[in-house]
């Protein structure tokens, strides 16, 4: 069925993307908003907007009913969830076909199974994905997880089967510490997600983060769109994302590539997915899929030069996908900032109202947030305030011209996470690639520590 009128249930840069490529495609656009967004770039741009509660997201950006009441009032004949919020929330995406519109998302059992990472492991295990080795579901008692533990050797980590965001993880290194961080993993499982199952997988001592951003019809019928690299991370949260990763070869990206696609092809997979993997010696290792549009895709779009909310779009309306395998080419390379209006250096919250604000530009330079001058970032909600993503030919002019970009670059009037990229990309071993995981933090901790501090 051709949409002809989106309701975009996000805030935020996310919702101003999504915007974009609806005009692009002559379709208008529906902005809900708290009454803390009532400013918002989001709501000023879309054709019509609607107030669907408070500022806190529980009772707007989370409110189920009053969101659907949006779409019946402004007559939307689909609803794009975004990120974060109700992205991944199956029940939402029933609820939204129940009412007769399109949901510009996977089919919701496939949403259901991979939101369950127990479930999620298992799918992936008869897809013939690669598993990190760990418990073969969830871990009940002691005996059992000691058992599981003695056969992956230690450390393991504990993870919350309804974990998210990196929350929820607990790391073992001895059998002595088993029992406690079990218990702990569980009390905080419940406190954080309402569900206390837990489950374990060795713990990889240094790995890198890969991803691959997959496509499905919903008919058998799944492209891949490469590799990104997002092991820059902080408390498990990614940082910077470039593509493609700078340890990935071409040989390795179309193995992984075939085993990706074949999987969402036998699922029946539709819409934009991603699948997360570590990376060690050569080897990849299924963590977890997300089914919805990621934060960090436009460095996919830089490098194939595919708009996937475009192509999110076209899957959910039954045109099908737009390319096959084989015109999928990766060109160059791209790097994304995420700016957040915090401390640079303890990452505390910081925000405000933006005074002056002048963002980069130029050629390859691309810049998603709905920051302008005089706008008030509201507290309520993530402190991420922009993207700053950057083209390059190869990874060296890419750096380049992402230095020049930062250097530009001027939000007044909070303090954000500029001056960090900055110093990051600056740093011989990021220019070198040479990262991993961990390597964030431990610089970070050196960044603390030297004389520059
Ligand atoms: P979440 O859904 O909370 O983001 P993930 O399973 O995606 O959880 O893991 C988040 C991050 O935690 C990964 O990117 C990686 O840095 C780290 N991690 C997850 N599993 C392992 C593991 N088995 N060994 C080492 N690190 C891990």
């Amino acid at each position: 069925m051709a949409i002809k009128k989106v309701l975009i249930a996000n805030r935020g840069e996310i919702a101003l993307r999504i915007h974009r490529a609806c005009h692009e495609m002559g379709i208008k656009t529906v902005a809900v908003h708290s009454t803390a967004d009532a400013d918002a770039m989001h709501v000023r741009l879309a054709d019509e907007a609607v107030c669907i509660g408070p500022p806190p997201a529980a009772e707007s950006y989370l409110n189920v009913p009053n969101i659907i009441s949006a779409a019946e009032i402004a007559h939307a004949d689909a609803i794009h969830p975004g990120y974060g919020f109700l992205s991944e929330n199956a029940r939402f995406a029933e609820i939204v076909e129940l009412h007769n519109l399109v949901w510009i998302g996977p089919k919701p059992e496939h949403i259901r199974t991979m939101g369950d990472k127990v479930e999620a492991k298992r799918t992936a295990a008869k897809l013939g994905l690669p598993l990190v080795p760990g418990s073969d579901g969830p871990v009940e008692g002691l005996e059992e997880a000691r058992a599981v533990a003695a056969e992956t050797g230690y450390p393991v980590l504990i993870k919350a089967a309804s974990g998210g965001g990196g929350r929820g993880m607990k790391v073992v290194r001895s059998e002595d510490e088993l029992e406690t961080q079990i218990m702990q993993a569980r009390t905080e499982a419940k406190n954080a997600f309402g569900d206390d199952t837990v489950y374990m997988e060795k713990y990889l001592g240094n790995p890198r983060h890969i991803e691959f951003q997959v496509f499905g019809d919903g008919e058998g019928k799944a492209v891949h769109f490469g590799e990104r690299d997002c092991s820059l991370q902080r408390r498990h949260q990614k940082v910077l994302e470039e593509a493609p990763s700078p340890v990935i070869t071409p040989q390795e990206r179309d193995r992984m590539g075939a085993v990706v696609v074949k999987a969402m092809a036998d699922m029946g997979y539709r819409g934009a997915g991603t699948i997360e993997f570590l990376y060690e010696n050569g080897e990849f290792y299924f963590i977890e899929m997300n089914t919805r549009l990621q934060v960090e895709h436009p460095v996919t779009e830089m490098i194939t030069g595919v708009d996937l909310v475009r192509e999110q779009i076209r899957v959910a309306s039954g045109e099908g996908l737009s390319c096959e395998q084989h015109e999928i080419e990766f060109r160059g390379h791209a790097i994304e900032c995420r700016i957040n209006a915090e401390d640079p250096r303890t990452f505390a919250p910081s925000p405000g109202t933006v005074k002056n604000y002048l963002a980069p530009g130029g050629m390859h330079v691309r810049v998603d947030s709905g920051l302008y001058g005089g706008y008030r970032v509201p507290p309520y909600y993530d402190s991420m305030i922009a993207k700053l993503i950057v083209y390059g030919s190869d990874r060296e002019r890419c750096i380049m011209r992402l230095k020049r970009a930062l250097e530009e670059y001027v939000i007044d009037g909070m303090k954000t996470t500029i001056p960090l990229h900055q110093k990051l990309i600056a740093d011989p071993e990021f220019q070198a690639g040479e990262y991993t995981i961990k390597w964030l933090e431990e610089w970070l901790a050196r960044e603390d520590a030297g004389p520059s501090s």
